[in-house]
C-alpha cells in the first residue's frame, strides 16, 4: 500500500500561538541508537525515552531500523514515536519504523524546528512503515503526530490567565510531581454551574489537544455568545491531565502503568483523584456541575456520549447540541455513539454517575484535516454555549 499525508501547513496558521518551541526542553535519560553516519537523538520532550525503544539497527549506511514497544503492556494500539536525526553529510537516509504490540498508526511526520511540520510519503508494508528524509547536520524532528509538550500547554494556560475573569492553579501532581494545571473562569461571582473541560488523559492523542485549544479558546472570547455565557456558567479546565505521560513519549498510559481512563472509579492514580477532589471542593463550596468534555482521538471524528434514557438532568443537552453542530456541515456527519459502561473507570461515565449530568468524549480523528479540526471546534463550542443557555423545556427530544 503506498499512501501520501498532504502537508500540515494549513494547520500551522491556527496553532503557531500555541505549539510552542518543543525541542529543547528538560532532558529525559537519553539513549542514543548507534547508526554509522546517522546521529539518533531522544533527549528531548516528548521523544520516545529508551524504554520505548526495542531496538535499532542500520543495514547499510543509508537505512535505519527503529523497532519501538509501549512502556508497558497490555496497551491500546497506539504506538507514539519521536525522535531526531541528523547526519555530518548530507544525504537520503530509508527510515524503518516497526512496533511491538501494536501496529503503525500514525503517518510519519517531519520538523526541522519542533513547530511546523509536514507529512512524508512512506510506504506501510504489513508491520513497518517506510520513508526517506534527507538529513545534513541540522537534525529534523520525526514523531508520529504534532508534539505538544508540557511546556506548550503551560505557556498557553499562562497567556489564558492573562484574562481578567481567569485564574490558573495547580490541583495537583503526576506521580513524577509534575503539576496538573487548571485555569478556573469566573465571569459571575453569583455563578455556581460549571462546565467541565479536560484533555491529554491519552499522550498521543494529539488531535484532540488541537481541538481542546481552540474550543477552550471560543469559551473565553469576546464573542456576545461566550460572554452571555460566562455570565452565567462558569468553567474548570484541565488541559493536561498526563503530563509525565506526555513528558516520557508513552503510548496511552501514565507513569504507573496505568490508563487514566480506567481510573475514574478507583481514583488509584494521583492525576485522576487530583481533577475528582478539586470537583468536590468546587461543589462544597455551593458549586454545581452541569456538563463536562473530555478532548481525546481515535481513527476517526466521533462523539462518545451518554445515552439520553440514562436518568440524569437535561436529557436532550448533549444531543441538542450535537444536532446543532451537525446541521451547520453539509458535508460532514456529527457521528453521536450513546453508551453506557458502569464500572470501566472513563470519564465521561463517572461525570453522569457522581453528578447526574452529561459529559461526552470528543473525539478527532488521528488524520483529520487540522484546519477543520479548528474550525469545528470553534463551532461546537459556539453550539455548546448555546445549548446550556437554553431552557430544558426548549430542549427538543
Ligand atoms: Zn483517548
Amino acid at each position: 500500500m503506498f499512501c501520501y499525508l498532504s502537508p500540515l501547513k494549513k494547520y500551522m496558521k491556527y496553532t503557531c500561538t500555541i505549539v510552542l518551541a518543543a525541542i529543547a526542553l528538560a532532558p529525559a535519560v537519553a539513549y542514543s541508537c548507534e547508526f554509522d553516519q546517522v546521529t539518533f537523538d531522544n533527549d528531548f520532550a516528548g521523544a520516545s525515552s529508551d524504554k520505548m525503544i526495542a531496538s535499532c539497527q542500520s543495514n547499510s549506511q543509508n537505512k535505519i531500523e527503529i523497532v519501538l514497544k509501549p512502556e508497558n503492556t497490555p496497551i491500546n494500539n497506539s504506538p507514539w514515536y519521536a525522535f531526531k536525526l541528523s547526519s555530518e553529510e548530507k544525504k537520503q537516509v530509508e527510515v524503518t519504523i516497526r512496533v511491538t504490540d501494536g501496529d503503525n498508526r500514525y503517518p510519519p511526520k517531519v520538523s526541522k524546528d519542533g513547530q511546523h511540520w509536514e507529512g512524508v510519503e512512506y510506504v506501510k508494508d504489513n508491520e513497518k512503515l517506510v520513508f526517506t528524509v534527507a538529513l545534513s547536520k541540522q537534525p529534523i524532528v520525526i514523531a508520529a503526530q504534532e508534539i505538544i509538550t508540557n511546556q506548550d500547554y503551560s505557556e498557553w494556560v499562562n497567556r489564558l490567565a492573562k484574562s481578567p475573569v481567569t485564574s490558573q492553579s495547580v490541583i495537583g501532581e503526576s506521580v513524577q510531581g509534575r503539576p496538573i494545571n487548571a485555569l478556573e473562569v469566573r465571569g459571575n461571582r453569583q455563578a455556581n454551574e460549571w462546565l467541565v473541560i479536560l484533555g491529554r488523559q491519552h499522550p498521543p492523542e494529539i488531535t484532540g489537544a488541537l481541538a481542546l485549544f481552540p474550543f477552550t479558546e471560543n469559551l473565553l472570547s469576546d464573542s456576545s455568545v461566550a460572554k452571555s455565557f460566562r455570565d452565567r456558567f462558569n468553567i474548570l479546565i484541565v488541559p493536561n491531565l498526563n503530563p509525565d505521560g506526555v513528558q516520557m513519549g508513552h503510548w496511552r498510559h501514565n507513569v504507573n502503568g496505568v490508563d487514566l481512563n480506567r481510573d475514574w472509579n478507583k481514583f488509584a492514580q494521583p492525576e485522576v483523584r487530583a481533577v475528582h477532589e478539586h470537583i468536590n471542593k468546587l461543589i462544597q463550596a455551593g458549586g454545581k456541575m452541569v456538563m463536562a468534555v473530555d478532548f481525546h482521538s481515535t481513527r476517526r471524528d466521533i462523539f462518545y456520549t451518554m445515552p439520553n434514557d440514562y436518568g440524569m438532568e437535561q436529557r436532550y443537552l448533549v444531543n441538542n447540541w450535537l444536532k446543532a453542530v451537525d446541521k451547520q456541515y453539509k458535508n460532514f456527519s456529527v457521528i453521536q455513539k450513546p453508551g453506557n459502561n458502569p464500572g470501566r473507570g472513563v470519564f465521561k461515565q463517572y461525570f453522569a454517575d457522581h453528578y447526574n449530568v452529561h459529559a461526552i468524549t470528543y473525539e478527532m480523528g488521528d488524520n483529520t484535516d487540522r484546519a477543520f479540526i479548528n474550525d469545528f471546534a470553534i463551532d461546537a463550542a459556539n453550539q455548546l454555549m448555546k445549548t446550556m443557555m437554553m431552557d430544558n423545556q426548549e430542549l427538543q427530544p
